[in-house]
């Protein structure tokens, strides 16, 4: 039996033509028909005015930030469970990640929690003794975690507080596909976030996105994107710029990527439900909840191990280690930022959730192109660990 990945790149015919096509035109240095096309077939998809292909979703997470004047001496919050990047991208720009708690709900940021943090560090920053010394709150990234989108109508209201704009950056790296209230993904927030990384619903291989209904911010992104080069004959440039623009090759693959999306979402959402059925019986596990609010991609799906009613004694990790026997990958949940020994020094609001989480969480194998057959084949181990 062949090796079961968690999530591997999932490619067909329609990506061979379109790389072949881009190939063939001799388009093979950054930029090109396909990067255009590809953004602007994208913009549609998740329903944003603008989208700037670039070389990854971390990338895209930096640009983000600077676009919203983000830098040192500020706040961003985000989320403490998550993919290192989210946070890494605050500290890119010189500023400070404040690390907020998950609500069970949907896995992502509490909002409760994000208007308490905001509203507390506003009044901080801008009143009573060392008035404008505290750092001041600039923007949020919010989180859709493993393909469920954060609840958004609370969160936007949270940033807009009264009325001093604190900008909400969706990182919907996770999450092409899925919808919250109707809307897509990464169309809630000010700005959105994707990753087109090897795991990703999507693949370019490596690239990301950033959408926008702002026309100037999607300017200045695709400017300091390709190194903020004025447009003269002589290379000249006003600010300091990256070399973060997708290649032409890569934005070929994710137009086909695009086209099969529907197809992959259901993939997984049928993995989902598979895995839950066929496990229903068993003590000791529970899923990841799928949110009123929404339809999640479920990019992977997680379950929690109870080594309390689970198989006597049995933990996540011999669930990962009987699996790896069988040559089936699965891989614990985040580890959340505030357990990060990079981010020892951030400040954190709470974190029990995420803690709950990463204890007994573990990511089940979910590609697009698994089978019923392979769904049945992990079920059957992660059984047989529980001891039935
Ligand atoms: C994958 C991921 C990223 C980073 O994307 P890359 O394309 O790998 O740089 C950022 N945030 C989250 C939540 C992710 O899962």
């Amino acid at each position: 039996m062949t090796r079961l990945y968690l999530s591997p790149p999932d490619v067909g015919p329609d990506e061979r033509e379109l790389l072949l096509d881009a190939f063939d035109s001799n388009w093979i240095a950054p930029l090109g028909p396909h990067v255009d096309a590809f953004e602007a077939e994208f913009a549609t998809a998740v329903g944003m005015d603008h989208a700037v292909a670039l070389s990854s979703g971390t990338a895209a997470l930096h640009l983000a930030l600077l676009l919203a004047g983000v830098g040192p001496g500020d706040e961003v919050v985000v989320p403490t469970l998550t993919f290192v990047a989210t946070a890494n991208a605050v500290r890119y720009v010189g500023a400070t990640p404040v690390l907020v708690d998950s609500e069970w709900a949907s896995w992502n940021l509490d909002p409760g929690l994000v208007a308490e943090t905001l509203d507390a560090r506003r009044a901080g920053a801008g009143a009573g003794a060392g008035a404008g010394t505290r750092p001041r709150p600039k923007a949020v990234i919010s989180v859709d975690l493993y393909g469920q989108c954060a609840d958004y109508s609370p969160l936007r209201a949270a940033c807009e507080g009264d009325g001093d704009g604190v900008v909400l950056i969706e990182d919907a790296a996770e999450a092409l596909g899925a919808t919250y209230m109707d809307r897509p993904a990464g169309s809630l927030g000010d700005m959105g976030v994707f990753s087109f990384n090897g795991n990703k619903i999507a693949t370019t291989s490596g690239g990301g996105m950033l959408v926008t209904n702002d026309g100037d911010a999607a300017a200045q992104a695709r400017s300091l994107s390709t190194q903020a080069r004025r447009p003269v004959l002589h290379y000249e440039h006003d600010e300091v710029g990256f070399n973060y623009r997708l290649s032409n090759l890569l934005a070929a693959v994710g137009r086909g990527q695009l086209r099969n999306l529907s197809a992959k979402v259901d993939r997984r959402r049928r993995t989902a439900e598979m895995y839950q059925k066929l496990l229903a019986d068993t003590a000791g596990i529970t899923f990841m909840p799928e949110a009123s609010f929404g339809r999640a991609t479920r990019w992977l799906t997680v379950a929690l191990i109870d080594p309390e009613q689970f198989g006597p004694g049995r933990t996540r990790d011999d669930v990962i280690a009987a699996l790896e026997a069988e040559d089936i990958e699965a891989r614990p949940a985040w580890m959340p930022m505030h357990r990060q020994p990079v981010y020892a020094d951030a400040p954190v609001v709470g974190g029990t959730v995420a803690d709950a989480i990463f204890e007994q969480g573990v990511c089940l194998p979910s590609g697009s192109a698994m089978t019923d057959a392979d769904v049945e084949r992990v079920a059957a181990v992660v059984q047989r660990v529980a001891g039935r």
